[in-house]
């Protein structure tokens, strides 16, 4: 398949890109290298460009010819989402809907997307199915949601076919160590405690710890990014026009953020300095998924299911990228 794949150059389009790669499709990756990075991809299949630049995101589509599109650029942080709303609503939803309306015209009607658990907000109970009700608490989990709305209703007008797969925490990096999890500034749980195994930060702050959680601290499922580009590799070879795919991708199993430090010194030998401090906000005590509906609809489910082999191949990673892609 010929694939178009916007974002392909960060954390998780990175992944997938290889993936897709190693199994003979022929890639184009759009990416504008905001976060992504040069050296996460193929130099051939890379066009530095804008989803804001739609005469150039036209040319390039429209030269390719895709059969399929992959959508993961956006913004990704909570808390930056709480402070800058309009910059996740141009990123997130403007931006999306000039690649949708690029796709209508070129006829294109698979779409895999980037959502997230962050769509459900505070759901009712654990694990989390894909029918509970969505109540996002942030800026950042509202533009998926609304996406999410976005392509349901092109589906109905003009035979769009979509997967909106809800990532609950990405993390880990490819089992060979040559691409992994690269933020500047980082902000995410697992690399940030890796660099404090690394020596590269003094400790890690604890966002509150006292949520209504075995000890305290915040539980969320982490699911190995290798996975996550299974997962969309049979997205998209389920997919076809007018159909409509609502997946959670987790492991099914939560993990406090104590465990993730705990489990993290087990693996890396060092002692992790912690800080208490005060809660997040846009933080929800308790995220796991319920993965079975994966398994239904995709015949997926997590490969990598125990916490220390996930932070296994992050520190293996970092160990050897301990400045990340250092562009
Ligand atoms: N967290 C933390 N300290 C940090 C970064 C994250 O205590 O320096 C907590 C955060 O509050 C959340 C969990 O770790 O409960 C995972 O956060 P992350 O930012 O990695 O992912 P998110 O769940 O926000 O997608």
């Amino acid at each position: 398949m010929r694939i178009f794949i916007t974002g392909g150059a960060g954390y998780v389009g990175s992944h997938c890109a290889r993936l897709l790669r190693e199994s003979g499709h022929e890639l184009c990756i759009y990416d504008n290298l905001s976060a992504g990075h040069r050296g996460a991809v193929e130099a051939s299949e890379l066009v530095v460009g804008d989803l804001a630049d739609v005469k150039k995101l036209h040319q390039t589509m429209s030269d390719f010819g895709p059969e399929a599109v992959m959508h993961f650029a956006a913004s990704t942080a909570v808390g930056e989402s709480v402070k800058e709303p309009l910059l996740y609503y141009r990123n997130n939803v403007v931006n999306t809907v000039n690649l949708l309306e690029v796709m209508k015209s070129l006829e294109v009607k698979k779409l895999v997307f980037s959502s997230t658990c962050a769509t459900y907000g505070v759901p009712p109970k654990m694990p989390i199915t894909e029918d509970m009700p969505t109540h996002p608490l942030s800026p950042y989990g509202r533009t998926k949601l609304i996406m999410e709305q976005v392509y349901a209703d092109c589906s109905r007008a003009w035979g769009l076919g979509f997967a909106a797969l809800r990532y609950f925490n990405a993390s880990g990096a490819s089992f060979d160590v040559t691409i992994g999890e690269d933020h500047k500034p980082e902000t995410h749980l697992i690399p940030i405690v890796l660099q404090v195994a690394l020596g590269q930060r003094e400790q890690v702050e604890i966002f509150g710890d006292d949520y209504p959680t075995p000890d305290g601290t915040c539980i969320r499922d982490y699911i190995h990014v290798e996975d996550l580009a299974d997962a969309h590799q049979r997205a998209l070879l389920t997919l076809t026009p007018g159909k409509q795919i609502i997946v959670n991708l987790g492991t099914g199993s939560g993990h406090s953020v104590k465990e993730v430090i705990d489990v993290t010194e087990k693996v890396t030998g060092k002692k992790i300095n912690v800080k208490m401090g005060p809660r997040r906000e846009g933080d929800t005590p308790s995220l796991y998924a319920d993965p079975t509906n994966g398994q239904k609809v995709l015949g997926w489910q997590a490969k990598v299911t125990n916490l220390e082999d996930i932070i296994q191949t992050a520190w293996e990673w970092h160990r050897e990228h301990p400045n990340g892609f250092a562009e």
